[in-house]
């Protein structure tokens, strides 16, 4: 005989005396598997308190993070993509970005604004992954082209974070050309002895990593995060070798001399703060 014995059969708890938590009020670390309070872990920065894990975040947190009461003027805000190939896969390149557009709530793969971090003026740029992989096909081009001009104009100093998949396959050769623009921009900006740093997040890989986001006069990142132009996979089927542990991670990628410092979320602003004191 069982312990325990059901009395009445089909219990049914009428919907308004079920206790549940409303969505989105936990959040639980996909590395240690802690369960936080959702509010406790925006306050943490989006980092997980008991093992530092960076949840990924978006343009949106970047910007109420280091923009002083999250206060900017966007820039190129109504830019989107046109279809100079008239590219299609399983669905056309203009669906594909309707579609991007109307679940994510975002024009294409990155914002730009200009305004105050810690007292200083500054252009930020920052893309979204959420979009199409936070691929750089002519739009991101422009508008981080158009935020340098901004830079220019305003003689302030320029950060760029960077999370990327690569170049925007559905633009094919437009979406390398990016990679000279951005290039050439970042050497006006030099020339105008403006500082430029860089911010690598999880993930930066491709035409990114080959152009803009290493070129700071500071590459810098956050920890754990994926550094790399060829996917681990795509390096490990051409050389045909077990890769080192940690490779292309921001702290294999610090130790061979290819970033500056790697910096915990929550104490990003005041360390870029602080740089951008020491710049001017
Ligand atoms: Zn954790």
């Amino acid at each position: 005989m069982s312990w325990f014995v059901r009395k009445e059969k089909g219990i049914v708890t009428p919907t308004e005396h079920k206790k549940e938590a409303p969505d989105g009020l936990w959040y639980k670390c996909p590395s240690c598997k802690t369960v936080m309070l959702a509010q406790a872990h925006k306050e943490n920065a989006w980092t997980c308190h008991n093992c530092s894990y960076h949840t990924q975040i978006g343009s949106a947190e970047y910007f109420e993070l280091l923009f002083d009461q999250n206060q900017f003027e966007e820039l190129s805000a109504e830019l989107s993509s046109a279809d100079p190939l008239h590219f299609v896969d399983s669905k056309p390149y203009p669906e594909r970005i309707a579609t991007a557009q109307q679940k994510k709530g975002l024009k294409d793969a990155v914002r730009t604004g200009y305004g105050k971090m810690s007292g200083i003026d500054i252009v930020i740029g920052c893309m979204d992954f959420q979009f199409i992989g936070g691929s750089m096909g002519s739009v991101v081009g422009e508008k981080i082209a158009r935020a340098i001009d901004c830079a220019l104009e305003r003689k302030v100093p320029f950060l760029m974070i960077s999370k990327s998949g690569g170049a925007r396959m559905m633009e094919a050769g437009y979406s390398l050309m990016q990679m000279a623009k951005t290039s050439a921009k970042l050497a006006l900006l030099h020339e105008a002895k403006l500082p430029y740093v860089s911010l690598l997040t999880d993930p930066t890989t491709g035409g990114v990593t080959a152009s803009f986001a290493m070129l700071g006069d500071f590459n810098i990142a956050e920890p754990n995060a994926l550094i790399g132009f060829a996917g681990p996979r795509v390096i490990r089927e051409t050389i045909g070798k077990d890769l080192p542990a940690g490779f292309q991670s921001a702290e294999f990628v610090l130790e061979h001399g290819f970033l500056d410092f790697i910096v915990h979320r929550k104490e990003m602003k005041d360390r870029l703060a602080t740089l951008f004191h020491m710049l001017r």
